[in-house]
């Protein structure tokens, strides 16, 4: 018997567990002191009513004879892909049932896509990075190179003809950076995509926080997409299924390698590994959808996004440098005087009582740097943001 060594290849994960520890520390000597937790990237607004019935009444459903469900279609079932359908028909993208599978969410389905390609692929990510892209592809022995995401080209790296990938990951709006590519930019991805021959893996689990119309939600708005990528998506940020878990993922017909069609690989994949998401989740999810259960998704959206811009605003009335935050519940922003991103923790953490994570903590490119989130409460936020201002203040002299 022979382990897979490969897991000894991976980093140790400490980002989390050296905060928790850190607030753990400073709460046991500053008892009765007020932390603030922008750490986090979890959703704090429960589900909304539209859902909550949903769930009742399958739930219900579930315990009378002539309602009861048992297994589902590992794809999931057709009311919940024709509403998925239907949410990508208003952004100007037409997709056949049979391209969208619904899953347990969005990490699962990221790592579990790599069931389909070779282990001798080579894997293209951005750096800093959401760590599952890395580990995963770690776990099977992938080769890893990265895209570097630098304040000079916005936390948005371009592709590079001189490097070849096979498998490129690509997050918008960007966990951690908030950043967002445009229409443009994702065109380039895809046609250097088309021209590696690779695929592309594009992360939409944020999509629903872009604001500006003009910044694609879904990576099959730009021509041929569907040819080189796959998209995962998730109800997790959208509606607060962190707890709930569902998601999709579209593999497009049109992606086809070496005579293969992927989506075809993808069904035998998830029909032989995977017996569907409850249907009580998904009749909560089908309710994200309806008219009131996007208005109140919306509404719920929209109270982070007044959070997040609580946020930006104090960065930009110190002169703070950030990305993220308007189209994204993240706000990456540099830390100040040059600070290496676990000074500044500390620094917050001590003297204004806020926890954020270090930039570090996604990657090289990400020291220097800080990430806030906007999941918090109004209330916390707008004192978080006090706190900030007159710590900042005083450290910038402003
Ligand atoms: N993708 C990114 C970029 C994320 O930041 C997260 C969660 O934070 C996920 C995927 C996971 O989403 P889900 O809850 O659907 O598994």
């Amino acid at each position: 018997m022979k382990i897979n060594r490969h897991y000894l290849d991976l980093e140790k994960s400490y980002l989390f567990t050296d905060i928790n520890h850190k607030v753990a520390a400073y709460q046991a000597s500053h008892p009765g002191q007020s932390i603030i937790r922008l750490g986090i990237g979890d959703v704090t607004l429960p589900l909304c009513p539209a859902v909550v019935s949903a769930l009742e009444k399958a739930s219900a459903e579930m315990g009378v004879k002539e309602t009861f469900r048992g297994y589902g279609p590992e794809q999931g079932y057709d009311f919940l892909r024709e509403a998925i359908a239907r949410y990508y028909e208003k952004k100007g993208v037409t997709l056949q049932m049979d391209e969208i599978f619904v899953s347990d969410g969005a990490k699962s389905d990221v790592g579990n896509i790599l069931d389909l390609f070779d282990k001798d692929n080579t894997v293209l990510v951005p750096d800093p990075v959401y760590p599952v892209y890395v580990d995963t592809n770690v776990m099977a022995g992938r080769k890893v190179v990265y895209a570097n995401a630098t304040a000079e080209n916005g936390f948005l790296p371009m592709p590079d003809d001189s490097v070849d990938a096979d498998i490129i990951y690509i997050c918008s709006p960007n966990n951690p950076t908030g950043a967002v590519y445009t229409h443009d930019q994702l065109k380039a991805w895809v046609d250097y995509a088309k021209k590696k021959d690779a695929v592309i893996l594009f992360d939409a689990a944020y999509e629903c926080f872009v604001a500006d119309s003009s910044l694609p939600r879904s990576i099959y708005e730009v021509e041929g997409a569907k040819e080189v990528a796959i998209e995962f998506c998730s109800f997790s940020k959208t509606a607060g299924f962190t707890g709930t878990r569902c998601g999709y993922t579209v593999v497009p017909k049109a992606l086809v390698r070496e005579g293969a069609e992927l989506n075809g690989f993808w069904l035998r994949r998830q029909t032989t590994k995977f017996n569907g998401v409850p249907y009580i989740v998904q009749r909560g999810a089908e309710a994200v959808f309806t008219e009131e259960g996007q208005a109140q998704t919306r509404a719920n959206i929209d109270y982070y996004r007044q959070n997040a811009k609580v946020l930006a605003d104090t960065l930009d009335s110190l002169g703070i440098r950030y990305t993220g935050g308007k189209n994204s519940p993240y706000i990456w922003m540099e830390c100040p005087n040059g600070m290496k991103s676990w000074d500044f923790f500390d620094l917050l953490l001590e003297k204004a009582g806020v926890v954020g994570t270090p930039g570090a903590g996604f990657g090289k490119n990400g020291e220097g740097f800080f990430r806030l989130t906007a999941f918090n409460d109004h209330e916390n936020t707008a004192e978080a943001a006090e706190r900030l201002k007159k710590l900042l203040g005083e450290l910038l002299n402003r």
